[in-house]
């Protein structure tokens, strides 16, 4: 391993038994090229533990049912679980109430969900919603659909060069026709931990609901969305060590008793007649047709083991990895690190001059190193930055110092290979 300057392996490195938990994880042995696989996508979507595969082949091979709709014991054993799914979620982020958990089938639903529930209820002509320059385009697509319906003005808090908001400017942007910040709490392209609390209690000292994307937060660092304040809160499950197709929205009780509800179905009603439906309470409310049972009983898994580890020692190892690969990847001459915020998430976003970062990709490829290549969903990211797209190595705790090497060593055979000095 590479000799390092002194704390970048930090302290709390030592102590983690990485070894033990990278067993638990079966994909984390795959051969690609004939090399080890090095993971280095987390951001995108994170691996599964065997105790959470475990408990999809236990739901789906002894337990599978519809859910809410009979009194036979399967189907009160899969509603039991998946409400006990639901209370997982609740203590994870210590929502006040399993009633504002909603689950829907990700991050991006969830904002649809709040989009189309608060949004249109409440957004007219004229209003404003505010959003940050640096957000995945689920933060933005959706409120920009809303804007052209409504005639409403969408507002971003521009980003200096190190990737950090101005809190200076969104201060400027709060006014009496902004109807909703909608902001990230980790961006998924450089990185930056956005001091969420400050822009809460900002907007919320207009009167202004704020909205987080949490899907890069949720699986990196302890959530409390009471101390946080924030009026909704969404994440995924496929980042957090879960399976795809599921996510969730916290919501705040008094707005979404006031939202509409985004689809129309089976469950979320309590009565439907041709003249007059009567909607379920909430969260049913939001839940209509069969949910993804299975997949929500496993995230309430996947939490459980998060939990375990401990969201402060997950963040702490992330840190350390991330100081360490930061450390490497500078040193290697003609790469740019896009976002070099002062606190940031395991995200490594980097362009090598003279090598497109689709080729580069390629490459890192052949050595078994897996790093996502593109705008990582955030286009206006890449516009502000004046690159087309980055490589983006982003960490999980199973991640090692020696995979960090992996990806270093990968980066400097590119420079060879390309003929770039
Ligand atoms: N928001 C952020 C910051 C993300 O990184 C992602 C996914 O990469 C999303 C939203 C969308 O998540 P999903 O595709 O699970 O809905």
């Amino acid at each position: 391993m590479r000799m390092m300057s002194a704390g970048t392996k930090g302290s709390g490195a030592e102590r983690f038994d990485v070894e033990r938990i990278r067993a638990q994880f079966p994909v984390l042995s795959v051969q690609v090229n004939g090399k080890p696989l090095v993971y280095l996508d987390n951001a995108a979507s994170a691996q599964m533990p065997q105790r959470v595969i475990d408990r999809i082949v236990r739901y789906q091979s002894r337990e599978h049912s519809n859910i809410h709709r009979a009194v036979h014991y399967l189907s009160e054993l899969a509603t039991a679980e998946y409400e006990a799914a639901r209370r997982k979620v609740q203590s994870f982020i210590n929502a006040p109430s399993d009633k504002e958990c909603i689950f829907t089938s990700g991050t991006t639903d969830a904002i649809n969900l709040v989009m189309h529930g608060y949004g249109r209820r409440f957004v007219q002509a004229g209003d404003e919603i505010i959003v940050s320059a640096i957000e995945h385009h689920a933060n933005i697509v959706p409120w920009q659909m809303l804007c052209e319906e409504r005639g409403a003005k969408l507002r971003v808090i521009p980003v200096s060069d190190a990737g950090e908001l101005s809190f200076e400017a969104f201060q400027a942007l709060l006014g009496p026709r902004v109807r909703l910040v909608a902001l990230t709490h980790v961006s998924n392209a450089l990185g930056t931990v956005v001091p969420i609390r400050d822009y809460i209690d900002a907007a919320h000292a207009h009167g202004i609901p704020v909205l987080i994307d949490g899907a890069q937060a949720a699986p990196h660092i302890p959530v409390d969305v009471q101390a946080l304040g924030c009026d909704f809160y969404a994440f995924s499950g496929h980042k957090m060590c879960g399976p795809t197709g599921i996510g969730v929205l916290y919501g705040r009780a008094e707005w979404l008793e006031k939202m509409q509800p985004f689809k129309g179905g089976g469950d979320m009603i309590l009565s439907v007649s041709f003249e007059k439906t009567t909607y379920n309470t909430i969260p049913f409310k939001f839940e209509a047709g069969t949910p993804p049972i299975m997949a929500a009983i496993a995230l309430g898994e996947a939490l459980d083991y998060l939990r375990e580890i401990g969201l402060d020692t997950i963040a702490r190892r992330e840190h350390d990895l991330l100081a360490y690969a930061t450390e490497g990847v500078s040193a290697i001459r003609g790469i740019r690190i896009i976002g070099t915020a002062e606190r940031k998430a395991a995200v490594l976003s980097m362009v090598m001059e003279g090598i497109h970062p689709h080729d580069l990709g390629t490459l890192l490829n052949e050595d078994g190193v897996a790093v996502r290549t593109g705008h990582h969903c955030a286009q206006p990211v890449m516009t502000r930055f004046r690159v087309p797209a980055t490589a983006r190595a982003s960490f999980a705790f199973y991640n090692t110092f020696e995979e960090v090497d992996a990806l270093v060593a990968s980066l400097e055979r590119a420079k060879t290979v390309f003929g770039v000095a």
